[in-house]
């Protein structure tokens, strides 16, 4: 999930009006961010298949460390405590920790069953509810839920810069959903993380701007 994980952060800011955004929207990013520089430094496994463009096609063969439900987001409290350090507020550290959560949650709708729940290593579980399998519904469903609770939670005065700006970057991305071009243009995993890396932070310039 890329844009969805933005009805996150707008919701987060409208429960908190008087918090800084930009740790809300690096958080809701914060397993996107660590997985790229994981996966480029060999921590983390993923397998991209050169002749299917599609998200179901990637097999993110090992993630523990950035997309585990209980390891991620152990992990997390320490960007969380350098957040409330930076902004001398326990309150901004604790919605940094909740947004890289939400990720985790909402990774779960669309992910293919592969997010590690505990992520130590063994046996694990391992879920996902796979609406990926579906990549035209995905792609609708995926901005439909973000458009509605923005609609729901944001200032009408941002409705415009949030609601296209989201749209510009969700169709940016619409070949992994709908196989416009025969093969992967990301095809390898080094390519894959850094298209990530560069997707993510245009997507938190874009949240805290707009
Ligand atoms: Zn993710």
């Amino acid at each position: 999930m890329y844009i969805g994980h933005y009805a996150a952060a707008a919701v987060l800011v409208t429960l908190v009006p008087d918090s800084p955004v930009i740790p809300i929207a690096v958080g809701v990013a914060w397993p996107d961010l660590v997985w790229p520089v994981l996966v480029l430094i060999g921590r983390e496994r993923v397998t991209v298949g050169r002749n299917d463009p599609l998200q179901r096609s990637i097999r993110f063969d090992s993630y523990p460390f950035s997309h585990s439900l209980v390891l991620g987001n152990l992990f997390t409290l320490v960007p969380a405590a350098i957040v409330a350090l930076l902004y001398n507020s326990v309150l901004v550290g604790v919605l940094f920790w909740v947004a890289a959560i939400s990720h985790w949650v909402l990774d779960l709708v669309v992910h293919m069953h592969d997010l590690p729940v505990l992520g130590f290593g063994g046996k694990d579980r391992k879920l996902g509810f796979g609406l990926w399998q579906h990549p035209r519904a995905a792609f609708v469903i995926e901005y439909i839920f973000f458009a509605v609770v923005v609609l729901l939670t944001a200032r009408p005065t941002v409705y415009v810069g949030v609601l296209c700006g989201g749209l510009f970057l969700h169709l940016l991305n619409a070949n992994s959903f709908f196989g416009f071009s025969r093969h992967n243009p990301f095809s390898t995993p080094t390519r894959l993380a850094l298209i990530t890396l560069v997707g993510y932070i245009g997507a938190i310039a874009w949240f805290t701007l707009a």
